[in-house]
């Protein structure tokens, strides 16, 4: 078990739990210097709970793997630096767990849906807006899909009440291929682009064309 920080007297602290001796928010915050804006909770033995670690250990074999997507502590510029860097494409790049992690499948043909993006936009013709714009989509696509119990396309993938996630249902351009566009009416393309099957609209999502961004 890991060690117990030392209880020491806590000053009067402001949080809504003020004036009882199990309330060590604002002092461990402080004494942390983990930003105020962040909610610690006490727990019922006094301690703090979900205070974490800038230093928490975490097992050499996944330290290659990014943020999440939601993670709050997700550095958001340099995400977007890494997602704007190389050769390939958007899609490929919004799957590589390495920069960003969380982003499935489905939720990245759903995010580059949203956010009218082509899947193969070379990561490096990304602007910081496009790729901001991405982003944004990616979190609310996840949000929405969490909110929802997710994305249950397979039987074996239950909650345990033996109930799917319901996001397959709202699905705007995965799995959608020849369908039309719930935007504009085109029918959705559909290809394997980097191993990995994509759905998109050709009309909302416009293929990368250097010439035209030229003439921008
Ligand atoms: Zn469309």
């Amino acid at each position: 078990m890991p060690p117990r920080p030392t209880r020491t007297a806590a000053p009067a602290c402001t949080c809504p739990a003020q004036g009882r001796t199990s309330c060590w928010t604002s002092w461990i915050s402080a004494r942390s210097a983990i930003s105020t804006s962040r909610s610690l909770r006490p727990t019922d033995d006094g301690f703090a709970g979900g205070q974490g670690s800038a230093d928490a250990l975490i097992p050499a074999s996944v330290t290659h793997i990014g943020r999440d997507a939601l993670d709050p502590d997700l550095d958001v510029p340099a995400a977007l630096r890494a997602w704007r860097r190389g050769t390939r494409g958007i899609k490929q790049v919004l799957l590589d767990q390495t920069l960003v992690s969380g982003i499935g499948n489905i939720y990245a043909d759903e995010a580059m849906w949203r956010a009218r993006v082509h899947p193969e936009r070379p990561a490096r013709a990304t602007s910081v807006a496009t790729a901001s714009a991405l982003l944004e989509a990616t979190q609310a696509v996840m949000r929405d899909a969490l909110a929802q119990g997710g994305t249950s396309l397979d039987a074996l993938y239950v909650n345990v009440n033996g109930q799917s996630g319901y996001f397959a249902r709202g699905l705007e351009a995965y799995g959608r291929g020849g369908e039309p566009c719930g935007r504009c009416g085109n029918l959705l393309s559909r290809a394997t682009i980097g191993g990995r099957a994509s759905h998109w609209c050709g009309r909302c999502q416009r293929r990368y064309s250097p010439r035209r961004a030229a003439v921008r």
